[in-house]
């Protein structure tokens, strides 16, 4: 079918095809996964929910566990005010999670019900807790609710207290894999620390025989309680951490440094440095020794990488993250897209294009979808895709070689527990990105330019 995809542009304002997206409860559920011995609750119809459940799971292979208010006729012209009354009441009794988090969706944010109220109202058990975030699907994507309910649990949530020594570090939209990677690079810089959301050892849990409808992993609400009295908070990823953050700052007065999603070379050094701000100044060794490995194998395969132009799509900080790195690498990131609204995405783009003198070459899109991405890569071809599974029907129909990273991966096993952030995540990225080259390579070059070295 995309095949036939034209190479002329025609103004669309009424429809999407092929988002580079989805919709906002699909990232507020996500959050709160990553939080321990919580359910996550939709507040709509079970359409929703089963949707957003499915693409999760779909991505990382794991149950998405979730219930919702079901609504029906009856909710739609009344209101859900009863639905969310009953549902809180059973998913208590019956799944006896800790704490409730509830999202809205497209149909309630539209009828207005007033969760605040709603909870406020409600009777909840003793020792169990309920709170709720704002999730309309027709503003932003799901890294916008992903903040937003991160913003949710911390203004009922955190509470001003003596600053302590610990760090909150709020990890953005990322992998399970990606926060392990973050895990070990905090304890290499020995630092004391909150992960805000924790979605390793949730979303990635091991295979034990024995299911647990909560997994081990997950931040304890009481570790949400004492965000309130980090002296720092590294929010990772200015478009999805920044919301969060703001509102820590906001309720309890703890300050943020907002920092660029750790991918590649010159974003994981800020995150060390601003690490190293923290502890005195010293790095760990084996920091140096992860950054040189990076570093070699990025000089070794350059003849590779160097002048191959990509298209790098998906969520806009990881997509920024990635379009550095490939800028680092030496390769042109052509297209530079993300499906989520926001004019910040493109500034950022376009100074990072400047930085590395690419301004004319590279081209920085938000709220586009990949039917416009096929058309600019029909208009001028690219050596790579670097996005999400759903690039790979241009894949096919161009030819074009495509390294998945990113969300969501849903045709392929084992990305979520491959990082991408730090050094290490970013040699793993170089050496797919070298392999995908280097394979096309193999498959179309003449047989007497066929190479068994390279
Ligand atoms: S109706 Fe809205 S919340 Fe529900 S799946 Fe569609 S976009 Fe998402």
């Amino acid at each position: 079918m995309l095949n036939l995809t034209p190479k002329t542009h025609i103004n669309r304002s009424g429809v999407l095809i092929n988002p580079c997206k989805t919709c906002q409860p699909v990232g507020a559920l996500f959050a709160a996964l990553g939080v321990h011995n919580c359910m996550p609750y939709s507040h709509g119809s079970q359409g929703c929910v089963s949707y957003h459940r499915t693409y999760l799971s779909r991505h990382f292979k794991e149950p998405a566990i979730a219930c919702t208010s079901s609504f029906t006729e009856g909710a739609c012209v009344f209101g859900g005010g009863p639905n969310i009354r009953q549902g809180v009441k059973t998913v208590f009794e019956v799944y006896n999670p800790d704490i409730i988090a509830v999202h809205t969706t497209c149909l309630s944010e539209t009828i207005g019900d007033d969760l605040k109220t709603y909870i406020d109202e409600m009777e909840i058990p003793e020792d169990k807790l309920v709170v709720h975030c704002n999730t309309p699907s027709y503003v932003g994507s799901h890294v916008t609710g992903f903040g937003n309910m991160m913003a949710g649990f911390i203004k009922y949530l955190a509470n001003k207290g003596k600053t302590t020594e610990t760090v909150a570090v709020f990890p953005g939209f990322v992998n399970p894999g990606d926060v392990r990677e973050y895990k070990h690079m905090v304890d290499l810089m020995k630092l004391k620390y909150i992960m805000f959301p924790d979605c390793s050892n949730v979303m990635d849990a091991p295979m034990t025989g024995e299911y647990k409808m909560y997994p081990d992993g997950g931040t304890t609400v009481e570790e949400i309680r004492s965000l309130g009295a980090c002296r720092k908070v590294l929010a990772l990823g200015r478009l999805t951490s920044e919301e969060p953050a703001t509102q820590l700052k906001r309720k309890c007065g703890v300050d943020f440094s907002l920092l660029p999603l750790p991918i590649g070379l010159a974003d994981t050094d800020a995150f060390v440095m601003a690490m190293a701000s923290l502890n005195g100044g010293d790095v760990d060794p084996l920091i140096d020794e992860e950054r040189g490995r990076l570093l070699d194998l990025m000089l070794d395969a350059n003849p590779y990488f160097y002048g191959k132009k990509v298209a790098v799509y998906g969520d806009p900080d990881t997509v920024l993250g990635m379009a550095r790195f490939c800028l680092e690498l030496g390769m042109i990131p052509k297209y530079v897209l993300t499906g989520t609204p926001g004019e910040t995405f493109v500034k950022l783009a376009t100074a990072m294009f400047k930085e590395y003198g690419k301004e004319e070459e590279c081209k920085a899109f938000a709220a586009k979808d990949l039917f416009d991405l096929h058309q600019f890569i029909k208009e001028e071809p690219v050596d790579l895709l670097l996005g999400n599974s759903h690039g790979k029907q241009i894949a096919k129909a161009e030819d074009i070689p495509l390294v998945r990273a990113g969300f969501p991966v849903l045709d392929r096993y084992g990305h979520g527990s491959q990082p991408i952030v730090g050094y290490r995540g970013a040699f793993f990225l170089a050496t797919k990105i070298a392999d995908a080259l280097m394979d096309k390579y193999d498959r179309t070059c003449a047989d007497e330019d066929m190479e068994l070295v390279m």
